[in-house]
């Protein structure tokens, strides 16, 4: 087919300032900086893709992402788009540990082959549509910041909260109670970000229990490779346990499922991939396991495409996918979120639904003040 060839590809560093900077138990960040993959196609349909890189989690850097996907870049013009599976198996092999580098290959082709074929995105994942809630963060700080930010989301709308713990306990403690104080009866899910030990886990929530305040549930409370801690808190904890960074790839997911290791899976693409991503979503929805979908700090890019994942597939009991709520710039053209938090891809056309904006300031390879290794999470 003429129309599924590309014709180039390109790949250079995405920025975007912040509004505030988003802190986390394992990095901080102050600037958004990924990796942008566009693809084009002798007709001239364009596919975008985004990686974001997470260096304290995945160990992966800027550099060598936008290194590789260059090198992805050049590979590209003259390959057909009825090869994509057959080109994500090669990039795979070729990036090895750097997965968000082919969570961005993936992305643009997936977008552009939706495009070609006139249909949304989330109809390469499923048959129904269904409509997304997300949740909004509330990132680590002082107490008065944190009942400044859950006013400020009360305000949008949102109806749900991720609550970042993980650094300092007792401060920990006072921002959660704060926070259920203001947004009573409203769920809230803690994001100890690998910060607790399961001991510290289980004695925070067991303050809790004291206060009667039950989260809905608790985020990779303890170390990725403590697999024995993990297991220690969904045994013990009385709170349903998501896996983030424990569940990195499709081994690690069906470990979690044989060892009972955590009840919930945060599915992110930038940990996997887009088609593996798919492929934990199914194991888990299958054991039953309960699904969260997540994603680091991105645009609106790749946030929608991996809306579109969770809106297609269904099956996701918890939406995070508040990251456009902390840019401080618009850096994408094409709009599906409210301010109350709601996705709806009804009005997509075709594929992503959403481009990237080429204006000054936007797309600058230069000075950052990005903290190297930081993440949304
Ligand atoms: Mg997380």
């Amino acid at each position: 087919m003429k129309t599924s060839v590309i014709r180039k590809s390109d790949a250079k560093i995405w920025r975007a300032k912040l509004t505030a900077p988003f802190r986390t138990a394992k990095g901080q960040h102050d600037l958004l900086e990924n990796v942008l993959f566009s693809i084009e196609l002798s007709d001239g349909v364009r596919g975008y893709g985004e990686a974001a890189v997470a260096t304290h989690i995945t160990g992966e850097t800027v550099p060598e992402t936008l290194r590789n996907l260059k090198e992805a870049a050049r590979a590209m013009p003259g390959r057909s788009l009825t090869g994509f599976p057959e080109i994500a198996e090669a990039f795979r092999e070729k990036f090895g540990k750097n997965k968000c580098a082919l969570a961005a290959l993936e992305m643009a082709l997936l977008d552009a082959a939706a495009r070609v074929k006139k249909m949304p995105l989330w109809r390469v994942f499923g048959s129904r549509l269904r409509t997304l809630r997300t949740d909004m963060t509330v990132v680590l700080g002082s107490v008065p910041e944190a009942e400044a930010a859950v006013q400020d989301i009360l305000r949008r709308g949102i109806r749900s909260f991720k609550v970042k713990i993980g650094r300092d306990f007792d401060l920990d403690l006072k921002r959660v109670v704060a926070i259920t104080t203001i947004a009573k009866r409203f769920p809230i899910y803690l994001d100890a970000n690998q910060g607790f030990t399961a001991v510290q886990t289980l004695k925070f929530l067991k303050e809790l229990t004291k206060l009667k305040i039950q989260p809905a549930l608790i985020e990779q409370p303890v170390p990725k490779g403590d697999w024995d801690g993990l297991k220690k808190v969904t045994r013990e904890g009385g709170v349903l346990v998501c896996a983030d960074e424990s569940a990195g790839s499709l081994e690690d997911a069906k470990r979690i499922i044989l060892e009972k290791a955590a009840g919930a899976i945060n599915i992110k693409f930038t940990k996997t991939g887009l088609l593996e991503a798919y492929e934990i979503a199914h194991l888990a929805k299958r054991h039953g396991i309960k699904l969260m979908i997540g994603t680091m700090m991105e645009t609106p890019l790749a946030v929608t495409a991996a809306a579109h994942l969770a809106a297609g597939l269904g099956g996701f009991d918890f939406i995070d996918l508040d990251a456009p709520f902390f840019m401080a710039e618009a850096v994408t053209r094409g709009h599906f979120v409210t301010r109350s938090g709601v996705y709806d891809l009804g009005k997509v056309k075709a594929g992503i639904g959403v481009t990237p904006l080429y204006t000054p300031g936007v797309c600058i390879v230069g000075h950052t003040r990005c903290v190297q290794g930081a993440s949304k999470t």
